[in-house]
């Protein structure tokens, strides 16, 4: 708990939610000619982070499309994990690759970096996307790209897919202690947690997660302060978790930031084409402009505040 204490003003955030708490994820529209669309799972009112998780993405399984062309990232790690279909990820450090089911597509933005991430073939399509995001201390990192072929699996249920569950680690590249794994449930399945960290399930397949039914696609939000979770049923599960992540993050766009000026100087380089973000080989020259900013101020986003149950 040392690490909430330390966060001003924000003591006992994570217990101010009624855990367990199922969110609904949202549907939205992915840019591109035609647009593909997505459950957008996190962020969530009044749930920014999940450890450093800020971001969420399950698409499919549809017989769609990914046509996403270049776009830039800062302040982020993204994930791309596959769960049928193969995606072809092309960016501005050189990285000319497939990523198939089973494999993982690490990139980490840092101060810039940009990608292009299209589907090899038609065909049923279906996986997740999300952003980790840095802290400060690296926000500005080099950018980089790792791809992992052979990710270890905790007790022959859980690929571990980023970040330490039990005994097992991932090895792909970290920056904060968190946890992200694949979870194929038949029966029953306990999972060990950190007490201190937090953590979340997203339902892939309808389950019952720490005693609770979970349709599918839905997020059960189970906080801090667990050793274990037990998922029972038949179907598939990703935990997400960490350490509760210390800052507010503004996030606009592609961009994750600590303040509205960093969002809008990145916006700018990008449509610049300032060679912060390089450029993606094999697309002409075209890519994604960026949007127009709201009129006002970027804030960031925060945990809910504690509401009493009777106020919902
Ligand atoms: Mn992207």
């Amino acid at each position: 708990m040392s690490n909430l204490d330390a966060l001003p003003g924000m003591t006992d955030v994570t217990r101010s939610h009624a855990v367990p708490e199922v969110f609904e994820p949202r549907e939205v529209p992915l840019g591109g000619l035609r647009a593909m669309r997505v459950e957008r799972v996190l962020p969530q009112r009044g749930l920014p982070t999940v450890g450093a998780w800020c971001f969420l993405d399950a698409f499919g399984p549809h017989d769609v499309r990914m046509r996403v062309l270049p776009h830039p990232h800062t302040g982020l790690q993204t994930v791309t994990w596959p769960l049928a279909g193969e995606i072809h990820h092309r960016d501005s450090l050189g990285s000319d690759v497939l990523v198939r089911p089973g494999q993982l597509n690490l990139m980490t933005a840092g101060r810039g970096v940009s990608h292009s991430e299209f589907s090899v073939s038609d065909g049923m399509l279906h996986g997740l996307q999300l952003w980790v995001a840095l802290p400060v201390e690296r926000a500005t990192m080099a950018p980089a790209f790792e791809q992992h072929v052979d990710l270890p699996v905790y007790g022959g249920v859980a690929t571990v897919v980023l970040g330490t569950l039990g005994d097992v680690t991932s090895p792909a590249t970290t920056h904060t202690p968190l946890v992200g794994a694949d979870v194929t449930v038949d029966g029953q399945v306990a999972l060990p947690l950190r007490p201190d960290h937090e953590h979340a399930v997203l339902a892939m397949t309808e389950l019952t997660v720490a005693g609770i039914a979970v349709p599918r696609g839905r997020l059960l939000y189970l906080g801090t302060g667990r050793a274990e979770v037990v998922l029972a049923g038949s179907g598939r599960a990703f935990l997400l978790g960490g350490e509760p992540f210390p800052d507010d993050l503004v996030m606009w766009w592609n961009f994750v930031g600590r303040s509205h000026e960093e969002i809008v100087a990145a916006r700018a380089a990008w449509a610049g084409a300032d060679e912060l973000f390089g450029t993606v080989a094999g697309h002409g020259g075209a890519r994604i402009p960026a949007p127009d900013l709201p009129g006002v101020r970027l804030a960031p986003r925060r945990r809910r505040a504690a509401q009493p149950p009777e106020a919902q």
